[in-house]
């Protein structure tokens, strides 16, 4: 083994001989002595009732009858935490105290024993920060807990803490600890200037799927933090790569790889709502998108038990930005994608929103509704045409015969090409064709295929100004920017939710959030947005404005934007309406159907409100 051989020899020795089998595999599985020196226990590799997986520390092998699986403390760790021979070793290094020397050309390890030092600063600031929750300062963190539907038993599942405000409590709690300044700059906790990194916040720990908290990440809870982002994440440190955590994993390792399913969703609050609804397998990229890394994480968990077709479902919002993301994946590793699903909420609401409003069962229903990744993005492609004329079938074929194209592995392509012939209602031999066609001329004789160019998934569409259909959404954000005074106190009970458009969406959501709407408050704004955003507020700034700006104007905006959101909202639960059996949930059913006369009776009352130009 070349990688072994990297690693002091005397030094593996050392790690092997302090590392006892029967502590390390301890931590992962119940053992009971078994007689002869041996212990026994249920097998963590398979999914077994009765324990057929044996440990013999005077040996230090461990071997299970059911499966097969075997070998020493070192593939132990391997296996069970999915990393490789270098990995485990160092891990194991770390928690026996063992400095590793390397072989000239190995590994650049970052200095010996930090990594243990910032694993250890990370345990005792997740403590720290669980305390900080509850005590009285922590009062905020818990209302926005509650707000999302968690209770103290969820708080304390998830491990969640609180960072306080005072700005340097963690700081000097881990100092009294022996941690030095380095130590705590380095592992992201403290900043150069000795502030604590993370102040004013509620945090998330994240975790390794052998506990170790590698990072943190963090939501702003108070209008006048510092920091403009929404969410901040640890910094790169030698333990925390925002490319290779998953937020979640420690919880979802064991459901992964027994039902040979990940549910990929976007947000912290996602995964608690996620796993509080039963669906144990839920995952979430920390801060970043979900990347490559992250998807041959799940491929790995998923094929340690063997399952033949493993399910990675992801809960993209059905937006732009949420087809961008799907089709990302959809042009990366083929092999992943081909057992990649979607699960979209037709109403958009996340998995944390629609716990709340809908309860568990919805949560677990969403992700049950999953399709295939590939019929999520040929659909998403076709949906602009018109099928029902010749011409629009023969220009969406157009669309989507590239996409068909592009895919490496020829054993998928046949039933790739049956099914877009099937949703366009075309003869497969003419779908192949096009396909082939395309292939050919997209195609000269490069012998590799280069790359997908990536799309970042956040990048934010820029709206048509002149799109008719949005014309209340931009002119609300118009009038808000120009004339906020003549918007009530709740902003004419407007919600973010309300705006269809993503980029429209994500401005209202800026300007809620600002508390004082005076003063050159719009100028500051665009200087903190992203450049979609602040090229919009720019744009918007000079758009003329074309009746006097009163508080009436104002009212038949919103109301025009909130009329068009029910009207969706309206849409989408009929069409949920008719894919829902009554006879299977008739609660659920009849709760639709109230909400649905809810709705009409809110569209009635809007129509009233919204006239004028915002329609
Ligand atoms: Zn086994």
């Amino acid at each position: 083994m070349a990688v072994a051989g990297l690693i002091n020899e005397e030094d593996l020795t050392t790690v092997r001989e302090r590392s006892r089998i029967d502590e390390v595999v301890g931590a992962y599985v119940t053992l009971r002595p078994a007689g002869g020196g041996s212990l026994t226990g249920l097998c963590p590799f398979h999914e077994e009732k009765t324990p057929s997986f044996r440990v013999t520390p005077a040996r230090g092998f461990f071997h299970c009858f059911g499966c097969g699986e075997g070998g020493d403390v070192i593939s132990f760790v391997q296996k069970i935490q999915n990393v490789t021979f270098v990995e485990a070793v160092e891990w194991l290094a770390d928690r026996a105290g063992v400095q590793l020397r390397y072989a000239e050309g190995g590994p650049n390890r970052p200095e010996p024993g930090l990594r243990l030092r910032i694993l250890e600063a990370n345990r005792i600031a997740a403590e720290f920060f669980a305390e900080q929750l509850r005590a009285p300062e922590g009062l905020p963190g818990r209302q926005f807990l509650a707000g999302r539907g968690f209770d103290e038993d969820a708080a304390t599942h998830f491990g969640i803490g609180f960072a306080p405000r005072g700005g340097k409590s963690l700081g000097s709690h881990l100092k009294a600890k022996g941690f030095s300044d380095a130590e705590l700059v380095r592992a992201g906790l403290v900043r150069d200037s000795g502030w604590d990194f993370f102040q004013g916040r509620v945090l998330w720990p994240i975790r390794d799927a052998g506990r170790s908290v590698l990072g943190f990440g963090a939501r702003r809870l108070f209008d006048d933090d510092r920091m403009p982002a929404k969410y901040l994440n640890t910094p790169e440190t030698p333990v925390y790569k925002k490319s290779s955590v998953l937020y979640g994993l420690d919880l979802a390792r064991g459901s992964i790889a027994k039902k040979g399913q990940a549910v990929v969703v976007e947000g912290y609050t996602d995964v608690m709502a996620a796993h509080l609804a039963g669906v144990d397998t839920a995952v979430a990229s920390c801060g970043t998108a979900f990347g490559d890394d992250h998807a041959r994480m799940l491929a790995r968990l998923i094929d340690t038990q063997g399952v033949q077709s493993g399910e990675v479902i992801f809960t993209f919002d059905g937006d732009a930005a949420g087809q961008a993301a799907a089709l990302k994946v959809f042009k990366g590793d083929q092999h992943f994608s081909s057992q990649t699903y979607v699960a979209v909420e037709p109403t958009g609401l996340d998995p944390c929103d629609l716990r709340i409003q809908h309860g568990d069962a919805a949560v677990r229903e969403l992700v049950a509704r999953r399709v295939p990744l590939y019929q999520f993005v040929m659909r998403n492609t076709i949906a602009g045409f018109d099928l029902d004329r010749v011409e629009g079938r023969v220009a969406a074929l157009r669309a989507a015969a590239p996409l068909v194209s592009s895919i490496r592995d020829a054993s998928l392509v046949s039933g790739y090409v049956r099914e877009l012939a099937g949703m366009l209602g075309m003869n497969p031999d003419e779908v192949r064709a096009e396909v082939k066609r395309v292939h050919a001329g997209a195609r000269p004789s490069r012998p590799v295929e280069p790359r997908p160019e990536p799309v970042a998934p956040t990048a934010l569409p820029i709206p048509d100004p002149r799109d008719r259909g949005l014309e209340a959404e931009r002119g609300t954000l118009r009038l808000l920017l120009r004339a906020p005074e003549i918007f009530t106190a709740t902003l004419n009970d407007l919600v973010a939710d309300d705006f269809a458009h993503p980029a429209y969406r994500a401005l209202f959501e800026r300007i809620g959030a600002v508390t004082d709407r005076t003063g050159d408050w719009a100028q500051q704004l665009a200087g903190e947005l992203d450049p979609v955003l602040a090229q919009l507020v720019v744009t918007l700034a000079v758009e003329p404005v074309l009746r006097e700006p009163t508080a009436g104007y104002a009212a038949e905006y919103a109301a025009g934007v909130r009329l068009q959101a029910t009207a969706r909202r309206i849409a989408a639960l009929k069409s949920r309406l008719q894919r829902t059996n009554p006879v299977d949930d008739p609660a659920a059913h009849q709760k639709m159907f109230q909400t649905l006369i809810e709705l009409e009776s809110r569209r009635k009352q809007l129509l009233g409100l919204a006239t004028g130009p915002a329609l």
